[in-house]
């Protein structure tokens, strides 16, 4: 059974994995990054397949699906994310990874194992989570439901200078055109595309700072904790 579920969704860039790891950091919750997930196992078979299309080998992924260890672990301030046992937290942000992960993620037996491990993770813990299902599809039952959003150019934006902070310099053309195709990628997919649940709380972070969004998330959650009762 697990704890407190505080489920977060929406498109890259919207602030979601800031707010997150905000919260879950001032309430000292488990914060669990399912986007990081993804790009472990696509850079797991990037490594194998070196490839820049969307031309997938399935059955090269139904292999690696069989023999794969993920794990979050938080040091710090900082999710670290192991791949087989390796530190992969910086190379699953690579433009690679962004350019394949979206085409991996939408295959239904990858979903499968990740939701599977994702509600593993949160056995017995308070957690905050995001993603593109955590609403709908992973926590359907989570106690808090978000919908997190901001207009493309904000998006893109943050997402140029995030990259930057980790020392990876992409123009912000390069930026917006990786975070419109996973937009829609994600958003036309078969299985658990990204959409809002019908009962989840809206936020628009356009013009929100991310002390804001953290402090308004913050108040959902103590709001809503104060009823909770296991
Ligand atoms: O959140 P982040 O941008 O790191 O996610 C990378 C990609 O992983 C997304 O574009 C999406 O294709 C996929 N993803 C997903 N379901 C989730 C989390 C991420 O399909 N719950």
């Amino acid at each position: 059974m697990s704890g407190f579920v505080v489920a977060i969704d929406g498109k890259a860039g919207s602030g979601k994995s800031t707010t997150a790891k905000g919260v879950a950091k001032r309430l000292n919750f488990f914060y669990l990054d399912t986007g990081a997930m993804y790009r472990a196992f696509t850079l797991k078979y990037l490594r194998i397949k070196k490839t820049k299309d969307d031309n997938i080998d399935f059955e090269l992924v139904y292999r690696l699906l069989e023999n794969t260890t993920i794990e979050l672990a938080q040091h710090n301030d900082e999710l670290r994310v192991f791949l087989d046992g390796e530190d992969v937290s910086k190379e699953i942000r690579s433009p690679e990874v962004n350019q394949l992960v979206s085409p991996i993620s939408a295959i239904k037996e990858v979903r499968e194992w990740m939701v599977k491990k994702q509600r593993e993770i949160a056995q017995g813990k308070n957690i905050v989570c995001e993603g593109r299902d955590m609403t709908t599809v992973v926590f359907p039952d989570a106690q808090v439901k978000i919908f997190m959003d901001a207009d493309l150019p904000t998006r893109a934006e943050r997402r140029r200078k995030e990259l930057l902070e980790k020392g990876i310099n992409i123009s912000l053309e390069e930026s917006l055109n990786n975070l419109k195709y996973r937009d829609d990628y994600d958003s036309s997919r078969e299985h658990s595309l990204l959409k809002k649940a019908d009962d989840a709380i809206v936020i628009d972070t356009t013009n929100l700072t991310i002390e804001q969004e953290i402090e308004l998330v913050e108040k959902i959650v103590k709001d809503k904790l104060k009823t909770f009762t296991r």
